[in-house]
């Protein structure tokens, strides 16, 4: 396809969804007319605002954990009853089933940023991104399952694709209704836990395809626009580390820190303690660092252009950024060295003592090595920090 024929298909509007035009936008409305209505003229109880929680919670985990770490890049193993759960939660949230959610998900890291073939490319637009890609039936977006031929043998999914409509209403109406029943008003149950719920975790979802892709760092990979955004990630259940995400897909981490909010890592994690959840990947520590550190080389030798004696700057800055990756590499073979005989020495005896403490020493001194190393590094990275800050 050529330039023009892609700017073409860009350009040309495809038929509406109109199941998705109507249902999309008149949940909206009644989220901001009907819902405040009724709370000035009857009111909601705690009651019913603690199921709105509840439910908010269970639609946003399920989209989260199950649609998207679990069956979209398969970060972790679950148990058939959390698989259930996330189904009917999926359901819940009215996302599709998981096929094509799913689906969406793969030809969209796949194709990150690909206008013609993104299903909810941030190229054409934050509207777009956000929810215009559903409301019309763009080419982009064409059903395809070649890509989930993994999750068509799962019983479970099987189930959720074929009897999608009945749950949707079950989970959407009869659920929120009953909860109503429960606080004492069916009417007051399906405003919040229903409505006004089903309004908003869409949008929070939709904002990981839009604002997650504009708005934030890129600390491992500017090779999408994907972004890493702590403030997102409050109010997406850990999914705005979305450049994190991006560059390690397979990681059943997005916020890879302790001290990042990441509820549906902690979530995975608690339930692998009891043995609901199993498998889960982590990428290495050295790939996550290695990433890092190439996009702050890469930044700061940006920078360098704009000083005065460019040539030295950069000099120096290749020549630490080499000695620094060199060092992390020494680290990680003494490392794994002094990992294996710890553990080849709990089922045999080869490993003398004194051996095991040579390989642990080397092992230390590397770690000291490499702390001196990143440091000398922060400090450079600092000083062009500063350099470019007073220069501008
Ligand atoms: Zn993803
Ligand atoms: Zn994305």
């Amino acid at each position: 396809m050529s330039a023009q024929d892609s700017q073409n298909s860009i350009a040309a509007k495809p038929p509406i969804n109109w199941t998705n035009m109507i249902l999309f936008t008149a949940t909206p409305l009644a989220a901001v007319t009907l819902v405040p209505l009724y709370g000035f003229m009857v009111g909601y109880s705690a009651v019913h605002w603690v199921m709105f929680v509840c439910m908010m919670g269970f639609c946003g985990i399920s989209i989260t954990a199950g649609y998207h770490r679990l069956w979209s890049h398969k970060t972790y193993k679950a148990h058939p009853v959390l698989r259930v759960l996330f189904a009917l939660g999926g359901a819940c949230a009215l996302q599709n089933d998981v096929f094509n959610w799913a689906s969406d998900h793969r030809r969209h890291h796949q194709h990150v940023d690909n206008n013609d073939q993104d299903p909810y490319s941030a190229g054409r637009g934050f509207w777009f991104s956000h929810i215009g890609w559903i409301l019309r039936n763009y080419p982009s977006g064409k059903r395809d399952f070649s890509n989930i031929k993994d999750l068509q043998q799962d019983p479970i999914l099987q189930w959720q694709h074929k009897h999608y409509l009945a749950l949707v209403l079950i989970m959407n109406i009869a659920v929120p209704a009953f909860l109503g029943y429960i606080g004492g008003s069916i009417i007051a149950g399906l405003m919040l836990s229903g409505v006004l719920r089903l309004v908003l975790s869409q949008h929070v979802t939709w904002l990981i395809n839009s604002l997650a892709h504009m708005w934030g760092r890129q600390p491992y990979s500017d090779k999408s626009s994907a972004r890493d955004n702590a403030i997102l990630a409050l109010v997406t259940y850990g999914e705005g580390f979305h450049n994190y995400h991006h560059t390690f897909q397979w990681d059943y981490r997005n916020g890879i820190r302790w001290w990042h909010f990441d509820p549906t890592k902690w979530l995975i994690m608690a339930c692998s303690w009891v043995g609901l959840t199993s498998e889960l990947k982590r990428v290495p520590a050295l790939a996550v660092e290695s990433a890092r550190l190439e996009m702050q080389y890469l930044d700061a030798t940006e920078r360098c252009k704009s000083l005065a004696n460019a040539d030295k700057w950069r000099a120096r800055l290749e020549a630490e950024y080499a000695e620094l990756k060199s060092t992390l590499d020494l680290w990680a073979t003494h490392q794994q060295q002094w990992y294996d005989a710890k553990s080849s020495q709990i089922h045999d005896q080869i490993h003398e003592r004194w051996e095991r403490l040579a390989l642990r020493d080397s092992y230390r001194q590397a770690r000291y090595q490499l702390k001196l190393r990143r440091q000398r590094w922060h400090e450079l990275m600092q000083g062009f920090a500063n350099i470019s800050g007073s220069a501008a």
